[in-house]
């Protein structure tokens, strides 16, 4: 790879899912998955889970861990992640190192957008919309069904609106693996 420009954010996790190493724009990763208390610092020891919006995406991330620390296999799977007024899509690896977990999150592409850039991922006020944790579309109305690009999000909710974080159907298609990890 001679892509040097893009840091690429590099974490782990132990055997009981706490966070013990970050190397990379953590704060970016957070803030776009709804997460609170973002500085670095105050994130070492603490379960990956509490910077994860949504009880489905943190069944998801918890039964890769699961698959991974089982199988020894590694995922990868592509997200989207935007910054600012760039749309960025990324790529996620996740790998077992006995029970730590290793993370590599790289861009792939990254694209000047116009707005609608500027969401407000912490807004708690207004109409909920459910968004996908892993490519960023919306479902709105929430439970209707219908999932959109985020480019068209101010076309469809026009009132102010805070994000609630789930799973489309077109990404829960791709954790399929997770089906074989039920978890309680
Ligand atoms: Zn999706």
């Amino acid at each position: 790879m001679s892509e040097t420009k893009y840091p690429t954010l590099r974490y782990t996790v132990d055997s009981r899912d706490r966070i013990t190493w970050i190397d990379g724009p953590w704060d970016e990763f957070a803030a776009a998955n709804g997460g609170r208390n973002l500085l670095a610092g105050d994130v070492i020891g603490r379960p990956l889970t509490d910077f994860l919006s949504g009880a489905e995406t943190k069944h998801i991330y918890r039964s890769m861990h699961a698959y991974v620390r089982e199988s020894g296999k590694k995922i990868a799977f592509d997200y989207r992640c935007d910054g600012g007024r760039r749309r960025r899509e990324m790529r996620m690896e996740i790998e077992a190192d006995g029970e730590t977990i290793r993370y590599s999150s790289q861009i792939l592409r990254e694209t000047e957008i116009s707005p609608p850039a500027a969401i407000d991922y912490t807004a708690k006020s207004g109409v909920f919309v459910m968004m996908c944790s892993w490519c960023k579309s919306f479902e709105f109305p929430v439970r209707s069904g219908c999932w959109r690009s985020l480019e068209l999000i101010y076309s469809f909710v026009s009132d102010s609106f805070q994000l609630t974080h789930g799973i489309c159907p077109a990404c829960r298609d791709k954790f399929v693996f997770s089906k074989r990890h039920p978890e309680k």
